[in-house]
């Protein structure tokens, strides 16, 4: 299967650029709205993590900045596992 098929059941296919807002706090909130219904958000923040978008727009709900956070926290439990291994 296409390793982005996930894409095709997306909420916010044919929103536009409702899912780039800016610093509009109403508009970020309808953004996070369409994320909220959307049947792969899991896939879309997993895509955005690994793939380093954390510039622009709203993925899965968080903004760039949320984004940013996630993978850093994502990044120090990888280093607290490696610690733990090393010192096993
Ligand atoms: S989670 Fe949001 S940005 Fe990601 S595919 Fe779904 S609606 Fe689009």
């Amino acid at each position: 299967m296409n390793r982005h098929a996930w894409r095709d059941h997306a909420a916010c296919i044919g929103s536009g650029d409702a899912m780039f807002p800016d610093q509009d706090k109403t508009r970020t909130e309808w953004a996070r709205q369409i994320c909220a219904g959307c049947p792969v958000s899991r896939e879309c923040l997993r895509d955005a993590i690994n793939t380093g978008d954390n510039q622009w727009g709203i993925r899965a709900g968080l903004t760039p900045e949320e984004r940013r956070s996630v993978k850093k926290e994502i990044n120090r439990r990888l280093r607290q596992a490696d610690l733990a291994r090393q010192a096993a």
